[in-house]
């Protein structure tokens, strides 16, 4: 049985482990490694080691920490397809969209390479007679990266390049079902000539987290999770003195006027609900059909949806994988009996789905759910699943009122050709993501990432702009020198202009 360690100071690190979790191929049911469980003199040791080099790092000049990053951004080019078969193993989705998880993710190394454009201050001369002011930002320490499993390259590379690159040290604590693709990060930072220590991958399970969010060594933490875990790292980081961001769950939803074009919102509605099987934190579980299309719009989202190939994610033309663990099926598979026990029509079951040669995987078809009781679980609960869940609502009033009660506000989107709507929703809709004709509006690494309500705690988005400000403190520096013969010093507080 294969032994996956932690990365620090530049190797791989065995220490003394807490323990050792499983890891699984989701599409098999096998468990084909074992992952190290850091213990709490594991991160002791990552945590010294990160603080003495990013004291380092922190003087090294702009053009050296972006060439760093640019060539970090060919190493991830390069190894792309060894990273993204890893994802597939841990994760179970298909290849092609591992592919693109890494894609999105290297935009924000993109970024990166930039950075020195991002941190760029500003001066004012003379804001008194010899007096100059300016600003800057400075790095805030060692940050730690605390992620989910569904996205293993993406979401890391949210935090740590700019993190980095901002002359910070970064200790990333990946999902314990998906760690691999981590661990390739960190050889890959190696290799572009990131100083040792820079960069650390400490594995585990909530009993490691505990101890990073008490730890007086760290001083922010990037979470990226489900909301009960984002609401304990955020009280509990908070109280210890750190920053924090964490980002949360969700349950998107999108509505779809009478004038919208049923054929071309289908479409995206299926690949939106379905596609990594649900388990995005952008997918789109929800449709609020307006004005009496919700019928005719359930059966072209079922034809799309009829044609979708699932299986394991390396075989060719597959689609859609499994879900990640037995347990999560499980979960998905009792949500949908209790929908249909309260009278919802189940429009496509994906219940029986038994994938020929991957019987012990955790496959589970496309599922639509119509008629839903806006008090079933399945409603008013994130799946994660590949299940789409449709209401009905008269007017587009009624269906913003529905969208809006929804306790999550990651990403919301509306199908429709009245630009009088479409502007409407944008205004109105209580998400930090909004889509028109778009049901996954992800934005670009250049603009940032996150939602409002109970799918972002904390005040800054991730990645981009706010990421930038995230990772780095201000500063503002007043300065004059005695050779320009200023004023005489006062005991008033009163300004010499
Ligand atoms: P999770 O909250 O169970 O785990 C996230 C991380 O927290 C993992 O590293 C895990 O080890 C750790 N953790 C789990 N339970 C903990 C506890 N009780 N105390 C401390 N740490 C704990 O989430 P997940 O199941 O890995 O991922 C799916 C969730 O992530 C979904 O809710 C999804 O919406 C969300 N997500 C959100 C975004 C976003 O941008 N808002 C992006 C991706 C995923």
């Amino acid at each position: 049985m294969k032994t996956i360690e932690h990365w620090i100071d530049g190797v791989y690190y065995t220490g003394s482990p807490a323990g050792r979790l499983p890891v699984e191929n989701p599409a098999t049911g096998v468990v084909e490694a074992e992952l190290l469980q850091a213990s709490d003199a594991d991160l002791d040791h990552a945590v010294e080691v990160a603080r003495a080099a990013q004291k380092k790092w922190a003087k090294v000049s702009l053009a050296k920490r972006t060439a760093i990053m640019f060539r970090m951004r060919q190493l991830v080019l390069d190894h792309q397809d060894e990273m993204a078969k890893l994802i597939v193993a841990e994760h179970g989705k298909n290849y092609s969209d591992a592919i693109g998880e890494i894609q999105r993710g290297r935009e924000t190394l993109d970024f990166s390479t930039a950075i020195n454009v991002a941190l760029k201050g500003e001066y004012s001369f003379d804001i008194s007679t010899g007096v100059d002011i300016h600003t800057l930002r400075q790095p805030v320490g060692v940050v730690a990266g605390i992620v989910p499993f569904n996205f293993p390259a993406m979401v890391p590379f949210w935090m740590h390049p700019l993190a980095i690159a901002s002359g910070n040290a970064f200790i990333l604590k990946p999902a314990s079902p998906t760690p691999s693709a981590s661990l390739l990060m960190a050889e890959l930072y190696k290799e572009a000539g990131l100083p040792d220590g820079v960069f650390n991958v400490v594995a585990g399970n909530r009993t490691i987290v505990s101890s990073i969010l008490t730890h007086p060594g760290i001083d922010a933490i990037s979470f990226v999770g489900s909301t009960p875990v984002a609401h304990v790292v955020q009280d509990t980081g908070v109280s210890h003195g750190k920053r924090v961001q964490a980002l949360g769950g969700a349950n998107n939803h999108a509505i779809v006027m009478p004038d919208a074009d049923l054929d071309f919102a289908a479409q995206h509605i299926s690949a939106a609900a379905f596609g990594a099987a649900g388990e995005r934190c952008m997918a789109l579980p929800v449709v609020v059909a307006v004005g009496g299309v919700g019928a005719e719009l359930a059966q072209k989202v079922k034809e799309h949806a009829q044609t979708i190939k699932v299986g394991y994610g390396m075989d060719e033309g597959v689609e859609m994988g499994p879900v990640i663990s037995a347990k999560a099926k499980d979960r998905i598979v009792g949500l949908i009996d209790d929908a249909e026990k309260r009278g919802a029509d189940i429009v496509l079951d994906g219940r029986p789905l038994v994938v020929a040669g991957y019987e012990g995987g955790h496959f589970l078809g496309p599922t639509i759910i119509d008629n839903i009781s806006l008090d079933a679980p399945a409603y008013t609960e994130e799946v994660f699943g590949p299940v789409l869940t449709i209401v009905h609502a008269d007017t587009y009033d009624e269906a913003i009122g529905i969208v809006n009660s929804s306790p999550y506000g990651n990403g919301s989107a509306i199908f429709t050709n009245d630009g009088g709507i479409a502007r409407r929703f944008t205004l109105d809709a209580e998400a930090g993501m909004v889509g028109v004709n778009v049901p996954i509006p992800t934005p670009v690494a250049y603009y940032s990432f996150g939602g409002w309500k109970d799918s972002l705690l904390g005040d800054t988005h991730i990645h981009g702009p706010e990421g930038v400000k995230f990772y780095t403190k201000a500063k503002v520096i007043t300065s004059r020198w005695p050779s320009e013969r200023t004023f005489a010093a006062t005991l008033s507080f009163q300004r010499e202009e």
